[in-house]
């Protein structure tokens, strides 16, 4: 096969990274810049994106550098991004209004209260698979028309555009020639319905957005746009667009429905690919657009865990009980059991499927024998527990079976942790040798959009560090299982002040 190199760029919340792929989907080379959090209210959370556009153009030079190559030499670039933060800008002078509001900023609670205080939850769920909450894109558009004079003003003359990363960039890399986004990533503004896979003109309208500003949605496979000569020197083509979760999903190749992917980070992020059709949930899972690609649009049901490495990190710098995250894979199988303790981490309250903020961490079933191992291990499992509580709720409501669990994030790379995943969850776990399955999924996607590749050779080419098989009897998983639950109740009855 010829030697062919493709740019995934992958723009996250603290960074920018641009990794340089080879024909076989192998790593070549890497680049990454952190730009700067903008802090100027308590809740607000900004970004420059000039600085994220300028940050991102450094990466790709410096990629290319690495790998000594030419721009020239690049087949295709994909596009992957921290999703819903939101820009504005001019279309005419290519300036952003104010900053970029971040997905983690809490800025527009009081816009976000407001429409659920107007009763308008259900139709947003129905239309967009959301939830009106301010990380999503629509209540931000709405905050610049309530906070910025000239987004009043550029839209009067049709000369205002939004856009979340993916649409930012390309602007900046076709040099102001193409205003689009993709499924994925406009399916996670709130303002786009996931049915008719339109911009909704109701939701539009109750959030007074006027049409002018919004960008095109494309595939998120194929040629979509050029990057520009004159602004990263060469002409090539940009193929692939994802939001950061959903290229995760793409580039585990979870291709099929049932199959689903964690990302065990800071917290844990779920999604399950749920094929052709979406599936709704009652129980705070997210309901958003995998990909589409060929006219052909896939979805995915997403849950999230608020805490699961960080509680490993609050045993290091909180309790100062271990050096390292990596030493707790050593120390949890120095344990012969659980001997008796579950760990509930609330830190910040029990989200999906509970969703009781006011719970708090807890530990139980503490006696004498108990030692530093056994809460370390206690700690691994709560994340295993809480991934199994997820996927539960997913197989519950969408009637899906989990098929494969693929894995990675940080904590992925303890292998206790992923065996009694797999034993908790009775299910295969497969890890892969790439863990930068986020900007692997971009540049599947664009490889897929220049048909470098086809999907079918994806499967092939997505390496395997390692399998993980249940090796627990049915009885002891029960048993286990049903004490965890027995903990989480007893935390949710601690969090009960009037009652107890
Ligand atoms: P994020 O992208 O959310 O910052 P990463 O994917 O970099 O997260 O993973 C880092 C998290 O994983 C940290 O919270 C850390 O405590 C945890 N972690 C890293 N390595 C291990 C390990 N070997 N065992 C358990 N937890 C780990």
């Amino acid at each position: 096969m010829e030697k062919q190199y493709i740019a995934a760029i992958d723009q996250g919340t603290t960074s920018s990274r641009v990794i340089v792929f080879n024909e076989l989907g192998l790593v070549v080379s890497s680049q990454s810049k952190e730009f700067k959090q903008y802090f100027p209210k308590p809740g607000y959370v900004l970004h420059d994106a000039n600085e994220i556009w300028e940050s991102v153009l450094y990466c790709f030079n410096k990629a290319l550098k690495k790998a000594g190559l030419e721009p020239e030499d690049i087949s295709a670039i994909g596009i992957t991004n921290q999703r819903e933060t939101t820009v504005m800008w001019d279309k005419t002078t290519g300036e952003p209004i104010y900053k970029a509001i971040v997905w983690q900023s809490s800025q527009t609670q009081e816009i976000s209260e407001r429409l659920i205080d107007n009763g308008y939850h259900d139709l947003f769920k129905e239309k967009t698979g959301l939830i009106i909450n301010p990380y999503f894109s629509a209540t931000k558009i709405k905050w610049y028309f309530e906070n910025v004079k000239e987004a009043n003003d550029l839209a009067n003359d049709h000369n205002l555009a939004f856009g979340t990363i993916d649409s930012w960039l390309i602007w900046k890399l076709t040099n102001g020639e193409k205003h689009i986004t993709d499924y994925s990533n406009a399916s996670r503004t709130l303002i786009y319905n996931i049915h008719d896979l339109k911009w909704d003109e109701e939701l539009l309208k109750i959030l007074e957005i006027p049409n002018s500003i919004l960008p095109e949605v494309v595939p998120s496979s194929g040629i979509n746009a050029y990057a520009a000569k004159e602004v990263i020197g060469a002409k090539i083509p940009i193929s692939g667009i994802a939001g950061d979760q959903q290229a995760a999903l793409f580039g585990q190749t979870c291709f099929h429905k049932g199959d689903a992917k964690n990302t065990y980070g800071t917290g844990c992020f779920l999604l399950m690919n749920t094929g052709e059709t979406p599936k709704h949930s009652e129980n705070g899972l997210l309901t958003t657009i995998a990909w589409g690609i060929d006219g052909k649009i896939e979805y995915a049901i997403e849950g999230s865990i608020f805490v699961a490495g960080s509680a490993v990190q609050w045993l290091r710098d909180g309790l100062k009980i271990i050096n390292s995250a990596e030493e707790t894979e050593a120390l949890a199988k120095q344990t012969k059991s659980n001997l008796g303790v579950y760990f509930v981490p609330a830190f910040v309250g029990l989200g999906t499927p509970y969703w009781i903020e006011e719970a708090r961490g807890s530990f139980f079933g503490i006696t004498r024998g108990v030692t530093k191992n056994h809460i370390v291990r206690a700690t691994l499992e709560a994340i295993a527990y809480q991934t199994k509580d997820v996927i539960n709720l997913m197989e519950k409501e969408t009637g899906i079976n989990l098929k494969v669990l693929k894995v990675d994030g940080g904590a992925s790379k303890n292998n206790f942790l992923m065996q009694f995943q797999s034993n908790i969850l009775n299910n295969v776990i497969r890890r892969p040798k790439i863990f930068e399955t986020t900007a692997l999924g971009a540049c599947y996607l664009a490889g897929i959009g220049i048909k470098l590749w086809a999907k079918e050779d994806l499967v092939d080419m997505w390496k395997l560090d390692e399998t993980f098989s249940p090796s627990m009897k049915d009885k002891e998983r029960t048993e286990l299982y049903r004490n965890w639950q027995r903990a989480l109740r007893a935390c949710v009855a601690f969090a009960d002040k009037e009652n107890y």
